[in-house]
């Protein structure tokens, strides 16, 4: 069970929906490392009561300031939302355990390896590993950037390789790092954010550097720590402090995909990263999943298993534009942040960071209410 399936099962749950997970693999773990979540999203956790929890286990963005290699300012901009929700940085193990508890017992299930969902009979269908099957009225595809349900809804097509990996990792949060907001470095070709995390006890760091791509077959291997260091030598000796406390880091290759075409087919929607998995340079990708999650339980709450496929189109018309443009700003961050990242023709590289109030403004149950009822309206009888 990753973030964003997590997330939705909670979602759903709060709407009355009766949620089954399956999950691969024999347990639920999360990589130990850090999350950002934006007000876009945390001001939909504080409606299921979680803003008590959030700032017990996280720690509250106060500004995220951006530095040059040597620790020259050159951006940054406040986090809070108007409406006075914050963004927090968070701990991803933590935070997938408080989702998990907050599923009635017996509606997980682990060790269960997903090969195929299909539309079936008015049924959508779903075929395990083990030869089991099992059908419902919908089937929510959260099963991340190498879905198996994707194949479901478009052509099967592998993600596209970004040239750049991740270097990430936990440090305490000690004497010479004492961090209490996160923060960017960047010398255009690579990038290091770092970020306190579990009550400010921890400093998550991810390094993003250019890469030929790790060997084949693996996504994420452990990273060598003199390779980390040489790749931020020279840099604010903030960073050079927190590098020199890491004692263990992962590196993971970085893989997107551009927007699909469709999110739906027939009883079966995709979710977080099997739907739209971008690089983290807006930090946005679990958001995503949180506002997926949150907009399909609005949609899904109290309807007949015959309204099924339409409240999944009206998902799809909800999220397939915010979405897109998500992945846009991402893309637009990752060529800031890396002078070597693609421009598209007649594209010019961005100045800054993206960042705007607008983007964390966006309310998704609101909006779901909106095209719910524009849906509504539509199917009325004119008198
Ligand atoms: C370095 C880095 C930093 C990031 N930082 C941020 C950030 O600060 N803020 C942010 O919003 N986003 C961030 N992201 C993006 C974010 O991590 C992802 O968007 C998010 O974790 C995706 O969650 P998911 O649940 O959709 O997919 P996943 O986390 O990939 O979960 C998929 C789950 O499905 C299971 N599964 C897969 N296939 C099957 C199958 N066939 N059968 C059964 N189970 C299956 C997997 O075991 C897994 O548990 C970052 C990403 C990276 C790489």
């Amino acid at each position: 069970m990753g973030l964003g399936g997590a997330t939705a099962a909670a979602a759903l749950t709060h709407r009355g929906c009766d949620v089954t997970v399956f999950e691969q693999a024999s347990e639920i773990r999360e990589v130990g490392a850090g999350v950002v979540i934006w007000s876009s999203t945390s001001r939909l956790l504080a409606r299921i009561g979680m803003t008590d929890t959030l700032d017990r286990i996280g720690v509250r963005a106060k500004e995220l300031p951006a530095f040059d290699a040597k620790g020259s300012r050159i951006g940054g901009s406040p986090t809070t939302g108007d409406d006075g929700a914050a963004a927090y940085f968070l701990h991803r193990a933590e935070l997938l355990q408080i989702f998990s508890d907050m599923l009635p017992p017996g509606h997980v299930r682990l060790g269960k390896r997903c090969v195929q969902a299909t539309n079936e009979n008015g049924r959508a269908k779903l075929v395990f590993a083990d030869g089991a099957t099992e059908e419902f009225d919908v089937v929510i595809g959260a099963d991340g950037i190498h879905s198996v349900a994707q194949h479901a809804v478009v052509p099967p097509a592998p993600p596209i390789f970004s040239n750049l990996a991740a270097y990430r990792g936990l440090v305490p949060n000690g004497p010479g790092i004492a961090m209490d907001d996160g923060a960017v470095w960047t010398d255009r070709k690579r990038y290091l954010v770092a970020y306190p995390v579990s009550s400010g006890r921890l400093v998550n760091f991810v390094g993003v550097v250019p890469s030929q791509g790790l060997p084949e077959g693996s996504w994420s291997m452990r990273g060598s720590l003199k390779e980390l260091r040489a790749e931020f030598d020279g840099w604010d000796s903030r960073v050079g402090r927190i590098l020199d406390a890491v004692t263990e880091t992962y590196l993971w290759s970085l893989f997107y995909r551009k927007p699909l075409p469709r999110i739906v087919a027939g009883r079966i929607a995709l979710l977080g990263d099997a739907a739209h998995p971008m690089t983290p340079h807006a930090g946005m990708g679990f958001g995503q999943a949180i506002e997926d999650g949150f907009g399909l339980a609005v949609l899904l709450e109290g309807c007949t298993a015959a309204q099924v496929p339409e409240r999944l189109r009206l998902y799809e018309a909800l999220r397939l534009p915010r979405t897109a443009e998500v992945q846009d700003i991402t893309r637009r961050n990752a060529q800031f942040f890396h002078e070597t990242f693609p421009l598209a023709p007649g594209e010019d590289r961005p100045g800054g960071i993206y960042a705007s109030r607008e983007l964390f403004g966006h309310d998704v149950e609101a909006a779901a209410r909106t095209i719910l009822q524009k849906a509504g309206d539509a199917r009325r009888p004119v008198p």
